[in-house]
């Protein structure tokens, strides 16, 4: 994709999603680290009904390392693979603690260290909690980023580093909020929506879904022009 065609595509995301924000909920770094660990293969609504309670009783790393892990699963054993996640929240409080004063890290190469941390965490973490123009990617973000033609690669790590290189700059810290939006509501997974897609003349995506008046007429023209041969030689 050219820069210009970029340029234009981000500008059209930026329009159509002006007021774009993360949907996790959370008040602090921790909180917000906390919550995106969480949010791996469970839903932001679960995670934000979860941590709304936990927050109330523990929301540094010296207290969630009062609670201890039983005391953690018990807010949020609601959520999927909350064992593993139970026994990584306190590996990382611990190591919060007694590594960087009990403070959120700012670099995403340090947070990364931290136990249940990976790229995509390590990244919403610094855009969303730091300002830094990082550019997470989800399963949301990964489709749209191939069939636009934004990015290609095998990996989300891969398409994140690639739309780091390549989004313009003032576009940068809030690119992959337009990106999860779009994904979600409009470029879905089964079919996308592409009859009122802000990006449709930019993204080359071959298979495009044609309107669905569109769709009936076409089946209708089908319909008309079917022979009662061909009818009768499918139904015997
Ligand atoms: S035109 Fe279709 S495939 Fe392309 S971004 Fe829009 S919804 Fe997705």
């Amino acid at each position: 994709m050219t820069p210009t065609r970029r340029r234009e595509l981000f500008a059209r995301l930026a329009a159509s999603y002006p007021n774009a924000r993360g949907e996790l909920h959370a008040n602090t770094p921790f909180e917000l680290l906390v919550a995106v660990v969480l949010s791996a293969q469970a839903t932001d609504v679960a995670v934000n009904k979860a941590t709304q309670k936990l927050f109330q009783v523990a929301n540094t790393p010296q207290a969630v390392l009062a609670l201890g892990e039983e005391g953690l699963k018990s807010y949020i054993k609601a959520i999927g693979l909350y064992n593993t996640k139970a026994r990584n929240l306190i590996a990382l409080c611990r190591k919060l603690v007694n590594e960087h004063c009990g403070q959120v890290p700012r670099k995403r190469e340090t947070l990364r260290e931290l136990p249940g941390v990976g790229w995509k965490t390590a990244s919403v973490v610094t855009n969303v909690a730091f300002g830094q123009p990082t550019i997470a990617v989800d399963t949301h973000i990964f489709r749209v980023a191939c069939r636009t033609g934004l990015a290609s690669g095998n990996s989300r790590d891969a398409i994140s580093r690639w739309l780091e290189e390549t989004t313009p700059r003032n576009y940068k810290h809030n690119a992959h909020l337009w990106l999860v939006l779009h994904g979600r509501y409009v470029c879905k997974a089964r079919k996308p929506e592409c009859w009122r897609c802000p990006i449709e003349d930019l993204c080359s995506y071959t298979a495009k879904t044609p309107a669905p008046e569109k769709r009936h007429r076409v089946i209708g023209i089908r319909h008309k022009h079917r022979t009662p041969m061909a009818d009768g030689g499918r139904h015997g």
